[in-house]
C-alpha cells in the first residue's frame, strides 16, 4: 500500500542513509536542485557546497557540458550489456584513461563504483599470483586507510578505528603498517617507512599486493603525508616484486593539485583504481587500470579469464559523461582553480592553528582539513554552518573542505569565513 505521509517523515521512517540507523536517523535536508557550487533546498535555503558531494562534483552541479554529453547519449543508447557488445563511449573513455595515466598502464576494467574497483584490483592481484603458480593471499596496507564498504575493501580499511569495526570478525585478516606520520611539507624522516619496510620484508613471500591511498588518507582520517613515503613504498614493492595498487578514487582528477596524487612522488603503480570524480560526479562509474604485462599473466591462468563482470559495466551514459569530464580537465583550467583554492586555504586556515581548540591544519590542492582536539558535535556545527549558508559535513575531530573547483571567489570567501566563525 502506498504510504501517505510527508516526504520528510517517509525518509525518516523508511530510508537508510549512509552509515546511519533507522531508529535514530540522521538529519537530512530535502534538496530541490543545484547549480555551480550552490545547493538549493526545498525550503528555499541556498547552501555553498564545501564537499563536492564527497570528492566527486569537481565541475559543479548542472554543468552545461556534462549535461549535454548525457542528453546526447540518451538519444542513442542508455545501457547495453558489455558482454558481447562494445560502444564508442567506452572505447573513447578507455583510450582517454590510457592517455592521461602513465604509459605503462594500458588495460582497463570498467565497473560501477569505487568499492567494486577495489575488489577488482584485489582479485587481479590474487589471480596474478595464482597464474604464476603461487597461492598468495595477504595484502599489505596502512592503518587509517579507507578503501570502501564491500567485503574485500573493508578488509583493507583501518582495522581498529574504521567504521567497519562491527564486521571485523567476518573479514579476512591482512597486514597493516603504521600510517605515515611525516607530513607533506615536512623534511622527510626516513624512520617513517620503518614499519612498512619491516612488514614487507618479513612477509614478502605471502604478500600478493600492497594497497594504499596515495598522499591523502581520506575517510580514515584526512591525513596528508610526505611524497617520499610513497616513493619508498614503490621502491620496496619493486624490490620484493610485490604488486602496488593505488587507490586514487578520492584523489584522482586534480583534487591534490596534480591530475593524480601519485604524481607528487613521480611513481607508477601496477594497478590504479579510479572512481568518484571520474564522471565529474554525475554518475556512478569506476575504472581499474593495469599493465599489459600483468593483464597477460592474469589471463594465463587455467580458465584464461578474469572472472568479474558487473551488470552495468561500461554503462554508456556514465562513459559519455566521464569523457566530457576528461574533456573539461584536458583544457587545463582546473590547475589554476585548484591553485587558487589552495592559496586561499593557506592564507585563511593556517592562522587558525593559534586557536586553543585546533590541533592541526592540513592543506593540499583543493583540500582543507581542520583537526580539533575534541570530538565535534556534528549536529550542532552543521546547524550553525547551514544557518551561515554553507554545506560542510564534519566527522569525528575533523572539519574538512573540498569544494568544487569552479567555486566562485566570493563563495569561497563565505565558506571559509563561516568555518572561521565556528572558532571565534
Ligand atoms: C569513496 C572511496 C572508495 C569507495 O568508493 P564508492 O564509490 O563509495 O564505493 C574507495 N576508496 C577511496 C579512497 C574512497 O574515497
Amino acid at each position: 500500500m502506498f504510504i501517505k505521509i510527508t516526504k520528510k517523515k517517509f525518509d525518516k521512517n523508511y530510508i537508510w542513509h549512509p552509515y546511519t540507523s533507522i531508529t535514530k536517523p540522521l538529519k537530512c535536508y530535502l534538496i530541490k536542485n543545484a547549480k555551480g557550487a550552490i545547493l538549493k533546498l526545498k525550503n528555499g535555503t541556498n547552501l555553498i557546497d564545501g564537499m563536492s558531494s564527497w570528492w566527486s562534483c569537481i565541475h559543479g552541479y548542472n554543468n552545461s557540458i556534462l549535461n549535454k554529453s548525457i542528453k546526447k547519449q540518451l538519444k542513442k543508447i542508455s545501457h547495453i550489456m558489455f558482454g558481447g557488445f562494445t560502444h564508442k563511449e567506452a572505447i573513447k573513455l578507455c583510450n582517454n584513461l590510457i592517455n592521461i595515466t602513465p604509459k605503462k598502464l594500458k588495460c582497463v576494467f570498467l565497473a560501477d563504483s569505487g568499492s567494486v574497483a577495489i575488489e577488482i584490483a584485489l582479485k587481479m592481484a590474487l589471480q596474478y599470483w595464482q597464474s604464476k603458480g603461487e597461492y598468495r593471499k595477504k595484502v599489505l596496507t596502512l592503518k587509517q586507510g579507507y578503501h570502501g564498504d564491500t567485503f574485500g575493501a573493508m578488509s583493507v580499511c583501518d582495522p581498529e578505528n574504521s567504521m567497519h569495526n562491527i564486521y571485523k570478525k567476518y573479514l579476512t585478516t591482512h597486514i597493516f603498517a603504521e600510517s605515515p606520520k611525516c607530513k607533506f611539507n615536512n623534511i622527510w624522516d626516513k624512520n617513517d617507512i620503518n614499519s612498512f619496510k619491516y612488514l614487507i620484508s618479513k612477509h614478502s613471500k605471502e604478500i600478493a599486493c600492497v594497497i594504499l591511498e596515495p598522499i591523502v588518507q581520506g575517510a580514515g582520517g584526512m591525513k596528508i603525508y610526505n611524497p617520499n613515503y610513497l616513493k619508498k613504498v614503490s621502491e620496496l614493492c619493486k624490490k620484493y616484486k610485490i604488486l602496488l595498487i593505488l587507490d586514487e578514487i578520492a584523489t584522482g582528477f586534480g583534487r591534490t593539485g596534480k591530475l593524480f596524487a601519485f604524481e607528487h612522488s613521480k611513481i607508477i603503480p601496477d594497478i590504479l583504481c579510479l572512481g568518484k570524480s571520474l564522471t565529474g560526479g554525475y554518475m556512478t562509474l569506476s575504472a581499474t587500470i593495469t599493465t599489459k604485462k600483468i593483464a597477460n599473466i592474469i589471463s594465463n591462468n587455467k580458465s584464461g579469464c578474469f572472472m568479474h563482470g558487473p551488470t552495468f559495466m561500461g554503462n554508456p551514459l556514465a562513459c559519455s559523461v566521464a569523457n566530457a569530464n576528461i574533456k573539461i580537465l584536458n583544457k587545463n583550467k582546473w590547475k589554476k582553480k585548484v591553485k587558487y583554492i589552495e592559496n586561499y586555504f593557506k592564507k585563511k586556515l593556517i592562522p587558525l592553528i593559534n586557536y586553543d581548540k585546533i590541533l592541526d591544519i592540513r592543506i593540499l590542492g583543493a583540500i582543507g582539513v581542520i583537526e580539533t582536539f575534541n570530538f565535534i558535535d556534528t549536529n550542532k556545527i552543521q546547524r550553525f554552518l547551514i544557518n551561515n549558508g554553507v554545506w560542510v559535513k564534519p566527522f569525528r575531530k575533523l572539519i574538512y573542505l573540498m569544494p568544487p573547483f569552479i567555486i566562485k571567489k566570493k563563495e569561497l570567501k563565505i565558506l571559509i569565513n563561516s568555518i572561521i566563525n565556528l572558532f571565534k
